[in-house]
């Protein structure tokens, strides 16, 4: 695998590639790979001929009093996931390389898709996503470019950009990879003791019993919420979630009645993380 550095020599690798007939995946990542990230790289292994990790840490998208510093951080195991998945090339930039003037003056918006949910909890998050993912775009030219449903708002975001700004990338999104006791594998999972990694599959519980209810044809959301905080509410090392949000999977509006394609959506501490998981159903109310 190559790791390279800079933006212009990525570029030439990409562009030889595709004047050879050749096609592109890009799987953007902020480093400290497990095996959720790894298996985003092995689809993109299997849809393409190169696949190029983006490995870079954006500091565009944290709030001032959020864990940029601390974020974590280990080149040395990233370098063998990627290898170990078969990545051909890893852009590791530095904020210099990727913000030559800074601070840029130029930001991506995604209007309402922004605003809820992650959005309202933080709320330069996304003008940050949506920025570096066009910077990321525009360095990776034509391709596919890979994201998961862990992070399902950002997915649906990244999306709609792609549409509404005609990038020439074909964005896929792929399932969530979790722990055994059901936790969604995430970079921030490593700040958990071992008691709040096990609490912590209540969230998964939570949202396979939403999954149920919903499937069973529940339509009301205030019960369907109620059902999952009363299983928060018997495990006191995770707090109670900052929203549960029931939304149409495709254009995150809230839904009440619950109908037709449904996300279930919601975060909660535990311990100094904050958790992200969702999941899909399909009510029988059309
Ligand atoms: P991050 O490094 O946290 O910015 O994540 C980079 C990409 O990996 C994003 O598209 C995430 O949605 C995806 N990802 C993170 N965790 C998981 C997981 N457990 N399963 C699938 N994809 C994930």
């Amino acid at each position: 695998m190559k790791i390279t550095h800079t933006i212009n020599e990525t570029r030439a690798l990409l562009d030889a590639v595709r004047a050879a007939g050749q096609s592109v995946g890009l799987v953007p990542t902020m480093g400290f790979l497990h095996d959720g990230h790894a298996s985003l790289m092995r689809q993109s292994v299997a849809d393409n001929d190169l696949t190029l990790v983006t490995n870079f840490v954006n500091p565009t998208q944290f709030a001032a009093d959020e864990d940029l510093s601390a974020y974590p951080r280990d080149l040395a195991r990233d370098t063998e996931v990627c290898e170990q998945a078969g990545v051909d090339v890893m852009l590791v930039p530095s904020v210099e390389e990727m913000y030559p003037l800074w601070p840029s003056l130029t930001t991506v918006t995604v209007d309402q898709l922004s605003l809820g949910m992650e959005g309202a909890e933080r709320p330069t998050h996304f003008a940050g996503v949506a920025t570096v993912v066009t910077k990321l775009f525009n360095i990776g030219g034509r391709c596919r470019a890979y994201f998961g449903e862990k992070d399902y708002q950002q997915l649906a975001l990244i999306r709609r950009m792609a549409v509404d700004l005609s990038f020439p990338v074909e964005v896929i999104g792929c399932p969530i990879v979790r722990e055994d006791n059901g936790l969604a594998m995430s970079s921030r999972n490593v700040y958990l003791s071992a008691e709040e990694r096990d609490a912590a599959s209540v969230l998964r519980g939570s949202l396979l019993h939403a999954a149920e209810l919903i499937e069973a044809g529940e339509q009301d959301p205030d019960a369907v919420r109620t059902a999952m905080l009363n299983l928060f509410d018997a495990e006191p090392l995770v707090e109670r979630p900052d929203y549960i949000q029931i939304v149409n999977a495709d254009s995150l509006e809230d839904l009440d009645p619950v109908r037709g394609s449904v996300r279930v959506i919601l975060a909660a501490r535990c311990g100094k993380p904050r958790l992200l998981d969702n999941i899909g159903a399909r009510s029988p109310h059309g």
